[in-house]
C-alpha cells in the first residue's frame, strides 16, 4: 500500500513515521527546499507527548526538551490568576514539554529515510481517487494525506467551500539566548497575551498576541517585570510575526482516498497549545485506521471540532476586549476554584492513543 503525504510540517512528518510503522510505503512531498520550523518554541501538551510515544519518540523528545516545567497564568501586574500548574492536573504522569521547534522537526525528519522524501516539490492538485499532480506529472496512490497547512492546496481541491478565517489577532514568537529573567508562564491583560517559557540551554521562548488592529508590542511596555526586561533584551531580534488564522473543520475529514490532518483540516487559535498536538494525534489515529478513512473520521471529528471551538472561546479570557472586561475577568478568575478554568485544557490533555484505556 502506497501513501503520499502532501506537506512536511509537524503533521506530515508525524504521518510519514506513523504510516511507515504500520507497513505503508510512503512518499512525502514538501514544497520548501528544507524542512522548516516556523515559529520559535513549542509547548507539547501531555496528549501530544503520548502521541509521540506511539511514534517511538517519547524518550528522544524528553531528552531534547524541558519536561514538567510549568508556569503560572498572571495578570499584567504579575499577580497570579490561576495558581495550580497546568502540568500537575494530568492523570497518568505524562508531563507537558517545552522545546525548540527546530529540535522537534529535526527529530521527526530524522526518522524518515531520505529516499521517501521529495524536498522542493510542490503538489499542484489532488483528486479524490488518490492522484497527485506534481509539475505536470500524475502519480496515483492508495492514500493521500493532506498535511499542507492552513492554506492547504489539498483542501482547496476537494473542499472548495472551506474558508480560511482571519482573526485579526497578531502573534509574535521569538527565542532569546538568555535564561528567563523572572516569572515563567503567561501574563494576560488589555494589551494581549505575553508568554515567557524556558528552553533550557536553548534560552527562552517568548510569545505575544495582540488584539485586532494592534501591530506592535508597545502596549506591554508598562507591564510588570520581567516583560520590560524581555522586551529590552529583544531589541533588534527577529521575531516571527503572523496573523492568527483559523479553518473550521469540515464535516468529513476525508474524500475518497484523501484524508486531511493538522492545520489543513482544523487550523485553530493557539491559546490552548493544541494545534500541533492534534496534528500528531491525527497522524497516529489515521495510521491506525488507514485505509479505512470513515473510521479515521469517526475517531477524530468530534474531538477536533470541540478543540477548535474551545480554542476560539478562550480568546476573550486571554485577550480581553476592554479594560472593564479585563477587571471582570480578573475578579472572576480570582474567586473561581482553579479546577474550573483548567477544565478545558485538562479535558483536551486527557486524550489517549487508539487501543489504550481512557484515563
Ligand atoms: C503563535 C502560534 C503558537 C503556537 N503554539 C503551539 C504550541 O505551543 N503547541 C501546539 O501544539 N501548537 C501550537 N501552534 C499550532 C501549530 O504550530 C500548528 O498547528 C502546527 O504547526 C500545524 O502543523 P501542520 O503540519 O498541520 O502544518 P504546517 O506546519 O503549516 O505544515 C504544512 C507544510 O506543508 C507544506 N506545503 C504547503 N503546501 C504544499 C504543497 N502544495 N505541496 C507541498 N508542500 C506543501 C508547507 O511548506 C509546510 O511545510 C501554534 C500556532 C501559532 C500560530
Amino acid at each position: 500500500m502506497r501513501a503520499a503525504i502532501v506537506g512536511g510540517g509537524i503533521g506530515g512528518l508525524a504521518a510519514a513515521i506513523a504510516l511507515r510503522r504500520h507497513g505503508w510505503s510512503v512518499t512525502l512531498f514538501e514544497r520548501a527546499a528544507a524542512f522548516e520550523a516556523v515559529g520559535a518554541g513549542i509547548t507539547l501538551m501531555p496528549n501530544a507527548v503520548r502521541a509521540l510515544e506511539v511514534l517511538g519518540l517519547g524518550a528522544a523528545v524528553r531528552a531534547r526538551s524541558l519536561s514538567g516545567h510549568s508556569g503560572i497564568i498572571a495578570d499584567s501586574r504579575g499577580r497570579p490568576l490561576v495558581r495550580r500548574e497546568l502540568s500537575s492536573v494530568d492523570g497518568d504522569g505524562t508531563r507537558l514539554v517545552i522545546m525548540h521547534r527546530r529540535d522537534l522537526v529535526e527529530l521527526l525528519a530524522d526518522q524518515i529515510p531520505a529516499e521517501d522524501i521529495r524536498l522542493g516539490v510542490t503538489v499542484d492538485a489532488v483528486t479524490a481517487d488518490g492522484t497527485l499532480d506534481v509539475g505536470g506529472h500524475r502519480h496515483r496512490f492508495d492514500l493521500v494525506v493532506g498535511a499542507d497547512g492552513v492554506h492547504s492546496r489539498t483542501r482547496r481541491c476537494l473542499w472548495p467551500k472551506a474558508r480560511v478565517r482571519h482573526t485579526g489577532i497578531t502573534a509574535w514568537r521569538w527565542v532569546l539566548d538568555i535564561e528567563p529573567p523572572g516569572l515563567v508562564g503567561v501574563m494576560t491583560g488589555r494589551a494581549g497575551e505575553f508568554g515567557i517559557l524556558p528552553l533550557g540551554d536553548r534560552g527562552t521562548y517568548v510569545f505575544a498576541a495582540t488584539p485586532r488592529g494592534v501591530h506592535d508590542l508597545d502596549g506591554f511596555a508598562d507591564w510588570a517585570d520581567p516583560v520590560p526586561t524581555v522586551l529590552a533584551a529583544t531589541e533588534g531580534k527577529l521575531a516571527h510575526r503572523d496573523e492568527l488564522l483559523e479553518v473550521r473543520p469540515p464535516r468529513r475529514m476525508y474524500s475518497g482516498r484523501v484524508a486531511l490532518i493538522g492545520d489543513a483540516a482544523h487550523a485553530m487559535r493557539p491559546h490552548l497549545g493544541q494545534g500541533a498536538a492534534l496534528a500528531i494525534e491525527d497522524a497516529v489515529v489515521l495510521a491506525h485506521h488507514a485505509p479505512d478513512l470513515l473510521a479515521y473520521n469517526r475517531a477524530r471529528i468530534r474531538r477536533v471540532r470541540a478543540a477548535h471551538l474551545l480554542a476560539r472561546s478562550v480568546t476573550p479570557a486571554m485577550i480581553p476586549a476592554s479594560a472593564s472586561l479585563t477587571t471582570v475577568r480578573d475578579v472572576a478568575l480570582r474567586i473561581t476554584p482553579d479546577a474550573l478554568p483548567l477544565a478545558i485544557p485538562t479535558h483536551l490533555m486527557a486524550w489517549r492513543p487508539p487501543g489504550q484505556p481512557p484515563l
